[in-house]
């Protein structure tokens, strides 16, 4: 039988068990026969604490055989001694992560607390909002598609208010500014703009920063035409640009209950809240 942790290694799975590792405490390696005091088969790496030597009978020779079996199969073995971990966890976790970090992972969680380690996080919110005014003359472009209706939607670009919403959400889920700041309406590069341009776009400035869309949920507020017919066309068309399942798109639609701009039908609003992951 395994002895009990030894408060070394309580002290170092307190660390590991509590991040996106995927690590294991002395769980059956599935493949090399022999139990490790931490794992993660994702990472490929083998994390030993006190020397490792647990088997009765198990000498410095046969381990670094093993080590060396397991260096070609892939994986990086790590040993430390129990005062190491007790006196210096710092950097023994140090250690770690510059391992991840070789392998293209920085999984592990910020030990100096709070919202500091805030870039280390993989998920991302985003809101927006957007207005624009309903005037004669005008097509009405709504997520993508034109709708057919007596008046369309005032702006410099095709005025998509919808498609407007969720590009503010998806820039404010990365912090990076809102569309106003990428795609002046000053500017004649934008003028009479497609906002499937912009939301291409939009995606691919995330990407810079390592994100991508999860799913997002909009609502559009406009008393006509009736936009939950086009709903389906819609997400058909956005998922088309981003690069994604319609069913990562949501969008409804309601009516303001005749109140406000929206109900005496002088604009169309939308929001739209998005999540992007890194
Ligand atoms: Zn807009």
């Amino acid at each position: 039988m395994r002895r009990n942790p030894t408060e070394a290694e309580s002290v170092l799975w307190n660390f590991l068990s509590d991040n996106k590792m995927g690590a294991h405490f002395r769980r059956q390696h599935p493949v090399y026969g022999y139990i490790p005091d931490f794992i993660s088969l994702k990472d490929k790496l083998i994390i030993e604490v006190d020397g490792g030597y647990h088997l009765e009978g198990e000498q410095p020779e046969v381990d670094a055989e093993r080590t060396k079996y397991l260096n070609e199969e892939g994986f990086i073995v790590l040993r430390f001694t129990n005062e190491e971990v007790l006196c210096n966890i710092d950097n023994v976790l140090e250690e770690i992560e510059s391992c991840l970090d070789t392998s293209q992972h920085s999984n592990l969680p910020s030990r100096s607390g709070g919202a500091g380690g805030g870039c280390q996080i993989g998920f991302r919110i985003g809101m927006g909002y957007d207005v624009h005014q309903l005037v004669e003359g005008r097509d009405l472009w709504m997520g993508g598609i034109k709708l057919e209706h007596t008046m369309g939607l005032l702006g410099h670009s095709d005025a998509d208010v919808l498609i407007h919403a969720i590009c503010d959400a998806i820039l404010g889920a990365a912090n990076m500014r809102d569309i106003g700041y990428h795609f002046p309406d000053t500017s004649a590069e934008t003028e009479g703009m497609d906002s499937k341009i912009i939301l291409k776009k939009t995606i691919e400035l995330i990407a810079t920063k390592g994100y991508h869309l999860v799913n997002i949920d909009a609502t559009i507020c406009a008393e006509k035409p009736k936009m939950n017919p086009h709903i389906p066309a819609m997400q058909q068309c956005m998922a088309q640009v981003i690069g994604c399942d319609p069913d990562q798109v949501s969008i409804k639609a309601t009516t303001t209950e005749k109140l406000g701009f929206t109900g005496r039908q002088e604009g169309i609003s939308a929001y739209a809240v998005a999540l992007i992951e890194k």
